[in-house]
Protein backbone atom coordinates (compact mmCIF):
# COMPACT_ATOMS: atom_id res chain seq x y z
CA UNK A 1 0.00 0.00 0.00
CA UNK A 2 1.60 2.93 -1.49
CA UNK A 3 2.11 6.27 1.07
CA UNK A 4 -0.44 8.53 -1.03
CA UNK A 5 -3.18 5.72 -1.31
CA UNK A 6 -3.08 5.43 2.91
CA UNK A 7 -2.71 9.71 3.17
CA UNK A 8 -5.83 9.71 0.61
CA UNK A 9 -8.21 7.29 2.75
CA UNK A 10 -7.02 8.89 5.86
CA UNK A 11 -8.38 12.49 4.46
CA UNK A 12 -11.62 10.60 3.33
CA UNK A 13 -12.17 8.78 6.68
CA UNK A 14 -11.84 12.13 8.11
CA UNK A 15 -14.15 13.97 6.44
CA UNK A 16 -16.50 11.40 6.69
CA UNK A 17 -16.05 11.99 10.61
CA UNK A 18 -16.58 15.22 9.59
CA UNK A 19 -19.86 15.26 8.02
CA UNK A 20 -21.21 12.81 10.95
CA UNK A 21 -20.79 14.91 13.86
CA UNK A 22 -22.16 17.88 11.49
CA UNK A 23 -25.00 15.75 11.32
CA UNK A 24 -26.07 14.85 14.61
CA UNK A 25 -25.57 18.39 15.45
CA UNK A 26 -28.00 19.92 12.95
CA UNK A 27 -30.80 20.53 13.92
CA UNK A 28 -34.44 18.96 12.67
CA UNK A 29 -35.27 20.57 9.35
CA UNK A 30 -38.81 21.44 8.36
CA UNK A 31 -40.23 19.03 5.90
CA UNK A 32 -39.51 19.95 2.52
CA UNK A 33 -41.35 17.16 0.58
CA UNK A 34 -43.10 19.01 -2.15
CA UNK A 35 -46.47 17.81 -1.78
CA UNK A 36 -46.50 18.95 2.39
CA UNK A 37 -45.38 21.90 1.12
CA UNK A 38 -48.39 22.53 -1.01
CA UNK A 39 -50.25 21.53 1.77
CA UNK A 40 -48.92 23.97 4.04
CA UNK A 41 -51.39 27.05 1.93
CA UNK A 42 -54.30 24.75 3.03
CA UNK A 43 -56.57 26.89 5.55
CA UNK A 44 -57.91 24.43 8.10
CA UNK A 45 -56.88 22.33 11.41
CA UNK A 46 -54.10 20.22 10.94
CA UNK A 47 -50.94 18.83 12.65
CA UNK A 48 -47.72 20.59 12.49
CA UNK A 49 -44.83 19.47 9.67
CA UNK A 50 -42.32 20.38 11.44
CA UNK A 51 -40.23 19.16 14.50
CA UNK A 52 -42.99 19.94 16.92
CA UNK A 53 -45.73 17.32 15.31
CA UNK A 54 -47.67 15.51 17.32
CA UNK A 55 -47.38 11.65 17.71
CA UNK A 56 -49.59 8.95 16.57
CA UNK A 57 -50.60 8.85 20.26
CA UNK A 58 -50.99 12.72 20.81
CA UNK A 59 -53.12 13.24 18.06
CA UNK A 60 -55.53 10.21 19.36
CA UNK A 61 -55.70 11.81 22.50
CA UNK A 62 -56.65 14.69 20.95
CA UNK A 63 -58.75 13.29 18.44
CA UNK A 64 -60.36 11.45 21.16
CA UNK A 65 -61.10 14.82 23.28
CA UNK A 66 -62.97 17.02 20.67
CA UNK A 67 -65.27 13.63 19.20
CA UNK A 68 -66.16 13.84 22.57
CA UNK A 69 -66.96 17.47 23.33
CA UNK A 70 -68.37 17.53 19.83
CA UNK A 71 -70.32 14.45 19.90
CA UNK A 72 -69.00 14.09 16.56
CA UNK A 73 -68.84 10.27 15.52
CA UNK A 74 -66.42 10.63 12.00
CA UNK A 75 -63.68 13.10 13.05
CA UNK A 76 -60.79 12.23 12.18
CA UNK A 77 -57.33 13.35 10.96
CA UNK A 78 -56.45 12.67 7.41
CA UNK A 79 -53.03 11.35 6.68
CA UNK A 80 -51.86 14.67 5.93
CA UNK A 81 -52.62 15.30 9.13
CA UNK A 82 -56.04 17.42 8.43
CA UNK A 83 -58.78 17.13 10.80
CA UNK A 84 -61.72 16.28 8.93
CA UNK A 85 -65.15 15.67 10.14
CA UNK A 86 -67.00 13.17 7.23
CA UNK A 87 -70.47 13.60 8.31
CA UNK A 88 -71.72 16.51 9.88
CA UNK A 89 -74.86 15.22 10.91
CA UNK A 90 -73.63 12.36 12.31
CA UNK A 91 -73.03 13.35 16.16
CA UNK A 92 -73.95 11.37 19.46
CA UNK A 93 -74.38 13.77 22.02
CA UNK A 94 -71.83 16.32 22.92
CA UNK A 95 -71.69 20.41 22.45
CA UNK A 96 -73.53 22.86 19.67
CA UNK A 97 -70.93 25.25 20.98
CA UNK A 98 -68.20 23.09 20.47
CA UNK A 99 -69.36 21.69 17.40
CA UNK A 100 -69.45 25.12 15.82
CA UNK A 101 -66.06 26.22 16.87
CA UNK A 102 -64.77 23.48 15.54
CA UNK A 103 -66.07 23.44 12.06
CA UNK A 104 -65.51 27.08 12.46
CA UNK A 105 -61.57 26.53 12.84
CA UNK A 106 -61.90 23.36 9.96
CA UNK A 107 -63.70 25.68 7.38
CA UNK A 108 -61.99 28.57 8.18
CA UNK A 109 -59.61 30.46 5.36
CA UNK A 110 -56.73 30.40 8.00
CA UNK A 111 -54.24 26.88 9.52
CA UNK A 112 -54.63 26.23 13.07
CA UNK A 113 -51.52 24.37 13.54
CA UNK A 114 -51.04 22.20 16.19
CA UNK A 115 -47.66 21.82 18.12
CA UNK A 116 -46.53 19.63 20.38
CA UNK A 117 -44.40 20.95 23.05
CA UNK A 118 -43.95 18.48 26.31
CA UNK A 119 -42.18 19.79 29.55
CA UNK A 120 -41.65 23.27 28.46
CA UNK A 121 -41.19 25.62 31.12
CA UNK A 122 -42.62 28.85 28.68
CA UNK A 123 -45.81 26.70 28.16
CA UNK A 124 -48.33 25.86 30.69
CA UNK A 125 -51.03 23.17 29.26
CA UNK A 126 -51.14 25.37 26.05
CA UNK A 127 -51.14 28.42 24.42
CA UNK A 128 -51.49 30.20 20.75
CA UNK A 129 -48.10 31.00 19.65
CA UNK A 130 -47.01 33.49 16.90
CA UNK A 131 -49.40 33.75 14.14
CA UNK A 132 -47.18 33.16 10.60
CA UNK A 133 -48.16 34.99 7.20
CA UNK A 134 -46.76 32.58 4.98
CA UNK A 135 -46.53 33.56 0.71
CA UNK A 136 -45.68 31.32 -2.04
CA UNK A 137 -42.45 33.23 -4.08
CA UNK A 138 -43.95 31.86 -7.62
CA UNK A 139 -47.65 31.70 -7.26
CA UNK A 140 -50.44 33.76 -5.35
CA UNK A 141 -50.67 30.85 -2.34
CA UNK A 142 -50.38 32.04 0.95
CA UNK A 143 -51.72 31.35 3.89
CA UNK A 144 -52.22 32.54 7.54
CA UNK A 145 -50.86 30.52 10.49
CA UNK A 146 -51.63 30.74 14.02
CA UNK A 147 -49.47 27.31 16.45
CA UNK A 148 -51.25 25.99 19.28
CA UNK A 149 -48.76 24.75 20.97
CA UNK A 150 -49.82 22.09 23.57
CA UNK A 151 -47.98 20.83 26.97
CA UNK A 152 -49.66 17.37 27.16
CA UNK A 153 -47.11 16.59 29.98
CA UNK A 154 -48.39 19.06 32.32
CA UNK A 155 -52.13 17.68 32.38
CA UNK A 156 -50.63 14.91 35.05
CA UNK A 157 -49.64 17.61 36.80
CA UNK A 158 -53.43 18.21 37.85
CA UNK A 159 -54.71 17.89 41.60
CA UNK A 160 -57.86 18.65 43.17
CA UNK A 161 -61.52 17.51 42.54
CA UNK A 162 -62.24 15.25 39.67
CA UNK A 163 -65.06 17.10 38.43
CA UNK A 164 -63.07 20.28 38.40
CA UNK A 165 -59.78 18.44 36.92
CA UNK A 166 -62.49 17.15 34.26
CA UNK A 167 -63.64 20.48 33.01
CA UNK A 168 -60.21 21.48 32.51
CA UNK A 169 -58.95 18.67 30.33
CA UNK A 170 -56.93 18.84 27.11
CA UNK A 171 -60.06 18.96 24.86
CA UNK A 172 -61.36 21.92 26.80
CA UNK A 173 -57.99 23.91 26.93
CA UNK A 174 -57.72 22.94 22.69
CA UNK A 175 -61.34 24.31 22.40
CA UNK A 176 -60.06 27.78 24.57
CA UNK A 177 -57.04 28.12 21.91
CA UNK A 178 -59.58 28.02 19.13
CA UNK A 179 -61.67 30.41 20.67
CA UNK A 180 -58.23 33.10 20.08
CA UNK A 181 -57.20 31.45 16.98
CA UNK A 182 -60.53 31.09 15.34
CA UNK A 183 -63.28 33.48 17.03
CA UNK A 184 -60.65 36.41 18.09
CA UNK A 185 -61.72 36.49 21.66
CA UNK A 186 -59.74 37.80 24.27
CA UNK A 187 -58.74 36.63 28.04
CA UNK A 188 -59.39 40.00 28.98
CA UNK A 189 -63.08 41.31 30.63
CA UNK A 190 -64.27 44.33 32.20
CA UNK A 191 -64.93 42.60 35.47
CA UNK A 192 -62.44 41.70 37.93
CA UNK A 193 -62.31 37.97 38.89
CA UNK A 194 -64.09 37.07 35.83
CA UNK A 195 -63.63 33.93 33.16
CA UNK A 196 -63.08 36.58 30.72
CA UNK A 197 -64.19 36.20 27.11
CA UNK A 198 -62.60 32.55 25.76
CA UNK A 199 -63.44 30.84 28.98
CA UNK A 200 -67.02 32.47 28.93
CA UNK A 201 -67.59 30.63 25.45
CA UNK A 202 -65.88 27.55 26.94
CA UNK A 203 -68.13 27.59 29.88
CA UNK A 204 -71.05 27.65 27.58
CA UNK A 205 -70.05 24.23 26.52
CA UNK A 206 -69.43 23.05 29.64
CA UNK A 207 -72.74 23.99 30.46
CA UNK A 208 -74.09 22.10 27.91
CA UNK A 209 -71.96 19.24 29.14
CA UNK A 210 -72.94 19.31 32.46
CA UNK A 211 -69.37 20.00 33.86
CA UNK A 212 -68.61 22.47 36.52
CA UNK A 213 -67.78 25.98 35.02
CA UNK A 214 -64.87 27.94 35.39
CA UNK A 215 -65.00 31.19 37.58
CA UNK A 216 -62.42 33.00 37.00
CA UNK A 217 -59.26 33.32 34.20
CA UNK A 218 -57.02 34.56 36.93
CA UNK A 219 -55.31 31.44 38.84
CA UNK A 220 -54.77 31.93 42.62
CA UNK A 221 -51.28 31.37 43.31
CA UNK A 222 -49.80 30.63 46.85
CA UNK A 223 -47.76 28.11 48.93
CA UNK A 224 -49.38 25.35 49.66
CA UNK A 225 -48.58 21.76 50.49
CA UNK A 226 -49.63 19.96 47.55
CA UNK A 227 -49.95 16.77 49.71
CA UNK A 228 -49.46 16.62 54.08
CA UNK A 229 -46.49 14.84 54.02
CA UNK A 230 -44.34 17.39 51.44
CA UNK A 231 -42.96 21.00 51.94
CA UNK A 232 -44.74 23.85 50.80
CA UNK A 233 -44.62 25.18 47.24
CA UNK A 234 -45.71 27.86 44.99
CA UNK A 235 -49.19 26.41 44.03
CA UNK A 236 -52.13 27.94 41.37
CA UNK A 237 -55.65 27.28 41.73
CA UNK A 238 -58.84 27.61 40.17
CA UNK A 239 -62.30 27.63 40.71
CA UNK A 240 -65.11 25.73 39.41
CA UNK A 241 -68.99 25.87 40.29
CA UNK A 242 -70.83 22.96 39.32
CA UNK A 243 -74.63 23.05 39.68
CA UNK A 244 -76.71 20.25 40.86
CA UNK A 245 -78.55 18.11 38.35
CA UNK A 246 -82.03 19.66 38.21
CA UNK A 247 -81.04 22.92 38.98
CA UNK A 248 -81.10 25.70 36.02
CA UNK A 249 -78.15 27.53 35.89
CA UNK A 250 -78.45 31.19 37.20
CA UNK A 251 -78.06 33.10 40.12
CA UNK A 252 -80.57 31.12 42.59
CA UNK A 253 -79.49 27.53 41.01
CA UNK A 254 -77.81 25.27 44.04
CA UNK A 255 -73.95 24.92 43.07
CA UNK A 256 -71.23 23.55 44.55
CA UNK A 257 -67.44 24.97 44.44
CA UNK A 258 -64.83 22.91 43.40
CA UNK A 259 -61.25 23.67 42.58
CA UNK A 260 -58.34 22.49 40.80
CA UNK A 261 -54.55 23.19 41.60
CA UNK A 262 -51.10 22.25 40.49
CA UNK A 263 -47.59 23.33 41.42
CA UNK A 264 -46.48 26.29 39.03
CA UNK A 265 -42.32 25.24 38.80
CA UNK A 266 -43.79 21.29 37.58
CA UNK A 267 -45.93 22.91 34.67
CA UNK A 268 -43.89 26.33 34.15
CA UNK A 269 -45.85 29.16 31.90
CA UNK A 270 -45.04 31.23 34.58
CA UNK A 271 -44.19 34.15 32.56
CA UNK A 272 -47.29 34.18 30.33
CA UNK A 273 -49.44 35.06 33.78
CA UNK A 274 -46.90 38.12 34.64
CA UNK A 275 -46.96 39.46 31.02
CA UNK A 276 -50.84 39.48 31.91
CA UNK A 277 -51.22 40.95 35.13
CA UNK A 278 -48.81 43.61 34.13
CA UNK A 279 -50.74 44.07 31.26
CA UNK A 280 -53.92 44.49 33.10
CA UNK A 281 -53.99 47.76 35.51
CA UNK A 282 -54.81 47.11 38.88
CA UNK A 283 -57.34 49.51 40.84
CA UNK A 284 -56.87 49.99 44.63
CA UNK A 285 -60.30 48.36 45.46
CA UNK A 286 -58.87 45.33 43.35
CA UNK A 287 -55.50 45.03 45.31
CA UNK A 288 -57.31 45.18 48.36
CA UNK A 289 -59.37 42.16 47.42
CA UNK A 290 -56.19 40.35 46.11
CA UNK A 291 -55.86 38.20 49.99
CA UNK A 292 -53.41 35.21 47.97
CA UNK A 293 -49.94 35.65 47.91
CA UNK A 294 -50.22 36.70 44.48
CA UNK A 295 -52.83 36.94 41.50
CA UNK A 296 -51.64 35.72 38.37
CA UNK A 297 -53.33 34.56 34.74
CA UNK A 298 -53.71 30.71 34.55
CA UNK A 299 -51.43 29.06 31.88
CA UNK A 300 -53.20 28.32 29.16
CA UNK A 301 -52.47 31.83 27.99
ZN1 LIG B 1 -56.48 32.46 26.64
Amino acid sequence: MSLRFILIVTVCMALIVVCLIGAEGRPVQPVTNPQQHQQIYQPGVRNSFDEHALNAKEMNLVLNQLRRKTGFVQMRFDDAGFLRVDDRQDFVGGSVLARKLVLAAIDGKNAVVLQSHNCSQEIGFARRGYETHSSHWRTDLQIIATPIEIDFDDFKHLHGHSEAIAAFDLGFVILHELCHAVLGLSDYSAKLNSAGNCENYVNGIRRELGVPERQQYAANVSLKKMFSFSPSVETATLHFLQTKPGRRHGSRAKTKTLFLRWEVQLVGGKSDYFAFSKRKPKLDSEIAQQKSLSQVTSREE
